[in-house]
């Protein structure tokens, strides 16, 4: 039960985390900005120049999978970097939720894009502990941003991701960590426990969905502990398998498919 909510039992947390999602599904892209002072806008941009998705000179273009991919923000920035970057105009991302509220977000969103007509970005309801209309080796890119602390099952969605992703491919992580700087840590804390549960109240109305954000934060394993989870699904690290992200209130973690 180490991943699951205080005194809320494995069985019940899935159900849950769909009831918080749900209701944050509209402020969610304001309430990010909020809590997060726009950081979080920088640790995308970050995490996917650091990922560089798109066509190489002679090569295919991508399939990727966006899991828990939410309103699209890590999908719509890898499009973009795609045809910018790589001038990569075919690469396709298939985003994927558990939480058919916060895709519709996300496809609303999309119609006001460049990929409106749906030929580079669709949606699809899917647990990534399970994953099950995705094929296996189909994949060469998969990202998750801010959800995997979500799961119930961490290493049941890692060997998910595993399976999906071709030989080579890269599994991609970005996700809330442990501040490695005790001073500021203390302020973070304050921050985290006072702050946000108020400010989810004061913004969205929904104070109880902003604390579980705020504990599912404290749960979830620190930095080494998670590199090693994905070294268990089978994938290879290079070096310590992570890049911490402002004092490690986020980190990025990468595994290659061997
Ligand atoms: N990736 C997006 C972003 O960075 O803005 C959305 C992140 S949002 C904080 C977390 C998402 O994880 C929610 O959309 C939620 O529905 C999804 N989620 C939670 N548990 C999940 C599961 N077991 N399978 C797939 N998605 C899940």
């Amino acid at each position: 039960t180490h991943f699951g909510f205080k005194d809320v039992p494995e069985s019940e947390k899935e159900t849950l985390v769909g009831e918080v999602f749900s209701s944050v599904a509209k402020s969610y892209d304001i309430m990010n900005d909020v809590m997060s002072l726009g950081i979080h806008r920088l640790w995308k941009d970050h995490f996917v120049s650091k990922i560089d998705p798109g066509r190489r000179p002679g090569g295919e273009p991508l399939s990727i999978l966006d899991v828990a991919g939410g309103t699209g923000d890590i999908a719509f920035r890898m499009l973009d970097w795609a045809s910018e970057v790589h001038n990569d105009h075919q690469t396709k991302v298939l985003v994927t939720d558990i939480n058919a509220d916060m895709l519709g977000e996300g496809k609303k969103r999309s119609l006001s894009t460049k990929y409106a007509d749906g030929s580079r970005i669709s949606f699809l309801v899917q647990n990534a502990e399970v994953l099950d209309s995705v094929p296996d080796d189909s994949q060469d890119l998969y990202t998750v941003a801010f959800g995997i602390r979500n799961f119930t099952n961490i290493p049941a969605a890692l060997k998910s991701a595993h399976r999906v992703l071709k030989p080579g491919g890269v599994f991609a992580c970005l996700e809330f960590s442990k501040v490695n700087f005790s001073l500021f840590d203390m302020i973070y804390q304050q921050y985290s426990f006072n702050v946000i549960p108020m400010m989810g109240q004061l913004i969205a109305a929904d104070r109880d969905s902003y604390q579980y954000l705020i504990e599912s934060i404290q749960r979830f394993p620190d930095q080494e502990t998670f590199a090693q989870m994905i070294r268990d699904a089978g994938f290879e690290t290079s070096g310590s398998g992570y890049e911490n992200l402002t004092m490690g209130i986020a980190a990025i973690h990468i595994g290659v498919k061997v």
